[in-house]
């Protein structure tokens, strides 16, 4: 499976090659700042799978605690990776409301969820 994604402004383009190891929806207060939303929503993979296709250059980084980067669009603000490159240097998330192919799979669990919104 090849997966296309893109910010809202189009500026960064990015492709996943094969599939997701575990998808989740995280309830994290971090995530729902993040997202403006009520979870963050992410497919997790190695980075070897990850080839930004164009705009990586507008691609921001806010280190949100020690070691964990959280990767969003310098134009239009939107959230597109999470990683963690001090536990798991290898590993990154795509924010899955930023693919443009779509995933047709049921996201595989939900996390932080004792800090899920009532709304
Ligand atoms: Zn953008
Ligand atoms: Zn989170």
């Amino acid at each position: 499976m090849l997966y296309a994604g893109s910010c809202l402004c189009g500026g960064i383009g990015y492709q996943v090659d094969g599939e997701f190891k575990s998808t989740s929806h995280c309830h994290c207060t971090m995530c729902q700042k993040q997202h403006g939303a009520a979870c963050g929503s992410y497919g997790n993979i190695s980075v070897r799978q990850l080839e930004w296709r164009r705009g990586q250059e507008l691609l921001l980084l806010h280190e949100s605690t020690p070691g964990v980067f959280r990767g969003f669009c310098s134009t239009c603000g939107s959230s597109l990776t999470w990683a963690n490159q001090v536990e798991t240097p290898d590993r990154i998330a795509i924010a899955l409301g930023t693919l443009d192919t779509p995933y047709e799979q049921k996201v595989t669990k939900h996390i932080f969820t004792e800090s899920r919104v009532k709304w």
